[in-house]
């Protein structure tokens, strides 16, 4: 199968996968899940005229005179008389404004007299009053579907009685290794084995991108053993996620063995670096990713091509940051018939950085960065200074 550019890779990837569909939830355990519906409120916010400083209710036109307190009105609390003529009344911060009051001036600007009135002594600055309904009216929209429920999100369905949240289900995501040299993170590796570091890093970008993970162990380099978990895997889950096996050597036959559990494959080969044996296909059941064994490479394939199927998946409008900084080093590379991706280090002071990486297996490398930069085919150097664009990681 021939190789394909990274954008045909992107478009046949991000078209395939079904909606997970909704769920209600109560809204406490929404953290971190997407809104599948548009979110109301129930009233105006404010609900009242608010005070917004503790200090004095009083008429504007009066200001320069001697006010007599006629009520102390706490937050949570209704006003009982309305102010009228030379008169004031003392008001906490989220306190209701009385009737007849148009401001609040603030204890600080203010002195009370022997004789118990209050004068203003500041300049007049505000009204200190937060109008009823000014922030948002009731039936007014307050969140809007799409998005993901951070605890900001949490706080304003708190406000408008929003308890009970329509938000998309997770999908169910396989991660299966395979390799006959790989051992569990727990296990000490004998001398020709190493420890399988794919399978947890995958569960973590997993659970990052908002589905659930589902582990299916190792798959040693035997076809019918592979196929049985294979297709167990595509039974149980949404997306299928197995690394390894997907190169050149002789045990690496996972396309065919997906091609036997009856996977559509769709590509086998992408023009990228590193990444470039990732193979995708389809199924009825599932969609189905072959991750290059590497660490590094199967890190960025699944930040590049899997988390955006996701975020589709649960119609998540989700966008990457990226971010415009000039390089404090010149890159260069020998070849340039591929896309590269060059993990980077932004700096304290605003500039760009190549992680030293040493090749798509050199894990320890992968901490250091918190971006990647993209190189187009064709492109061999970067200039020092030269503004890149970097994805946040
Ligand atoms: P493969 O794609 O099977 O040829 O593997 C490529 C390289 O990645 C080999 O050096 C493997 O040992 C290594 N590798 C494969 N799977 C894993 C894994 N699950 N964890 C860590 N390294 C792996
Ligand atoms: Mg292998």
């Amino acid at each position: 199968m021939e190789m394909i550019s990274f954008e045909q890779a992107y478009d046949i990837v991000i078209n395939s996968g079904s909606k997970t569909g909704t769920e209600v939830i109560p809204f406490t355990d929404s953290l971190n899940r997407i809104l599948a519906s548009d979110v109301f409120s129930d009233i105006d916010l404010p609900p009242f005229n608010k005070a917004t400083v503790d200090g004095f209710a009083c008429r504007r036109p009066e200001l320069g005179n001697y006010l007599e307190i006629i009520e102390t009105i706490a937050a949570g609390q209704w006003p009982v008389k309305p102010v009228e003529k030379m008169q004031c009344s003392r008001i906490m911060t989220g306190a209701p404004v009385p009737s007849g009051a148009d401001c609040v001036i603030m204890v600080e600007e203010t002195e009370i007299l022997p004789s118990g009135k209050v004068r203003f002594k500041g300049s007049f600055k505000k009204e200190n009053i937060a109008v009823k309904g000014e922030e948002v009216k009731k039936g007014d929209m307050v969140l809007a579907a799409g998005r993901k429920i951070r605890p900001q999100e949490i706080a304003v369905m708190a406000s408008v009685g929003h308890v009970s949240v329509t938000v998309s289900k997770m999908p169910e995501v396989a991660v299966i290794s395979s390799g006959s040299e790989l051992v569990e993170p727990f296990e000490v590796p004998g001398i020709s084995q190493i420890r399988n570091s794919n399978s947890s890093q995958l569960l973590a970008q997993v659970a990052m991108a908002g589905a659930t993970g589902n582990y299916y162990g190792i798959a040693p380099d035997n076809v019918d053993q592979t196929y049985l978990i294979i297709n167990k895997a595509i039974s149980e889950n949404d997306i299928i996620l197995i690394t390894g096996g997907v190169s050149m050597g002789d045990f690496d036959f996972v396309p065919s063995v997906l091609e036997r559990a009856g996977v559509e494959i769709l590509f086998t080969r992408i023009a990228v670096q590193p990444g470039k044996p990732t193979t995708f296909g389809l199924h009825p059941d599932a969609v189905v990713f072959g991750l290059p064994g590497n660490p590094v490479s199967s890190y960025i394939m699944f930040e590049l091509l899997v988390r955006p199927l996701i975020a589709k998946m649960m119609d998540y409008n989700w966008q990457p940051l990226n971010i415009k900084l000039p390089m404090n080093e010149k890159f260069s590379r020998r070849f340039a018939d591929r896309m590269a991706f060059i993990p980077v280090t932004i700096t304290d002071d605003g500039f760009v950085s190549p992680v030293e990486y040493h090749g798509s297996a050199h894990i320890s490398a992968i901490p250091e960065a918190n971006g990647i930069v993209t190189v187009p085919i064709g492109k061999q150097t970067i200039e020092e200074g030269e503004i890149v664009s970097v994805r946040q990681i």
